[in-house]
C-alpha cells in the first residue's frame, strides 16, 4: 500500500463545524470515504470532495507546529525541485520575460522560503506568507527570505500589487477556498497570474486507491477535481489559461518501466496525481 503523505493527527479536543461547498454554494452532501477519526464527503450540486462537517479553522491552524515545520526542512529541496518543473511545463519562461523589471512575487505558504528565495535571486521583488511560525522563521534565519508569519487574508498586502501569485499543496489546507480565491484577485494586480498546484482527486491514483489515497488525510480539508479547482478561480474573476496534471502511479505500485508509460499517459489525459492550474487577473 502507498504511504500516505505527512499529516497531523486530528487531536482529541478538537470540534467540528458544518460548511457549504465553496465551489457550487449547496451545503447538502453524501458521505465519500471515512477514515480514522475524520471523514470526506461529496457535494450533491458539483461532487466536489471536502471534509464536511470540518474542524474548526482555528483548530486546524494549530496542527502546523514543530513536527510539521521538521517535515517541511526535511523535504525542502525535493519540494522546490517539483515546484520548478511544475512552472516550468506551465510556462514560466514566456510569463517571466513578458513582465518589467519591478516585477512582484509571492509564495503562498511558502514553508521555509526556498522558492521565495530563488524568485529573489531572479531579480523579482519576492515574498512569502506562511502559518507556521518556526518554517518561517527558519527561512528568514538560513535563507535571508522574506517572509510572513501568517496567512494570505492577514497580511494585508495592498489592491492589484502582485505579477505572479503562487502556492503549491496549500489550498487542500484552507478552510475557507472562496474568501481565499477573492484574496487572491484582490492582490493580484490585472493581467496579472496565479499558480495553483494542488492534489487531483480525478486522477488515477484516487480513483485505484479511494481512501488510501496519499492525500486523503486529516489536514486536506478539500480534495479539487479539475473541473472543480477552474470553476473556484473562474467563478470569481480569475480566468483559467492552461492545467496540467502530473503522476501516473506511485513508486512502488508498478514495475519502472509500466510506471513510466502510465505517467506519460496520465500527463498527457489528465489524469495525473497532481495538478497544476494557471489563472490570469
Ligand atoms: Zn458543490
Amino acid at each position: 500500500m502507498a504511504m500516505k503523505t505527512y499529516f497531523s493527527k486530528p487531536k482529541p479536543e478538537e470540534r467540528t463545524e458544518p460548511v457549504c461547498c465553496p465551489v457550487c454554494g449547496q451545503s447538502k452532501t453524501r458521505p465519500h470515504w471515512q477514515l480514522d477519526g475524520y471523514a470526506f464527503a461529496r457535494c450533491i450540486g458539483c461532487s466536489h470532495i471536502y471534509q464536511n462537517p470540518r474542524p474548526r479553522p482555528t483548530d486546524l491552524a494549530k496542527r502546523y507546529d514543530e513536527d510539521y515545520k521538521q517535515y517541511e526542512v526535511e523535504n525542502a529541496e525535493n519540494f522546490f525541485n517539483l515546484m520548478r518543473l511544475g512552472l516550468a511545463d506551465l510556462g514560466f519562461d514566456e510569463i517571466e520575460a513578458s513582465l518589467p523589471a519591478d516585477r512582484r512575487f509571492i509564495d503562498i505558504g511558502c514553508a521555509t522560503g526556498v522558492l521565495v528565495r530563488h524568485m529573489a535571486d531572479r531579480a523579482w521583488e519576492s515574498v512569502g506568507v506562511e502559518p507556521c511560525e518556526g518554517s518561517a522563521d527558519y527561512g528568514r534565519r538560513q535563507r535571508g527570505a522574506d517572509i510572513r508569519t501568517g496567512i494570505l487574508e492577514t497580511a494585508a498586502f495592498p489592491d492589484a500589487h502582485f505579477d505572479l501569485i503562487h502556492s503549491s499543496h496549500v489550498i487542500e489546507h484552507i478552510p475557507e477556498p472562496g474568501a481565499f480565491v477573492d484574496e487572491i484577485r484582490r492582490v493580484l494586480k490585472p493581467g496579472g497570474w496565479c499558480v495553483t498546484v494542488t492534489p487531483s482527486v480525478a486522477g488515477l491514483q484516487a480513483r485505484l486507491l479511494g481512501k488510501h489515497w496519499r492525500s486523503a488525510i486529516a489536514d486536506h480539508v478539500h480534495l479539487f477535481s479539475p473541473p472543480g479547482l477552474q470553476r473556484l478561480f473562474a467563478d470569481r474573476g480569475l480566468q483559467p489559461v492552461r492545467l496540467k496534471t502530473w503522476g501516473g502511479i506511485a513508486k512502488g505500485l508498478a514495475p519502472s518501466p509500466i510506471k513510466t508509460v502510465v505517467d506519460r499517459l496520465a500527463k498527457r489525459c489528465g489524469f495525473g496525481d497532481v495538478m497544476a492550474l494557471l489563472v490570469r487577473g
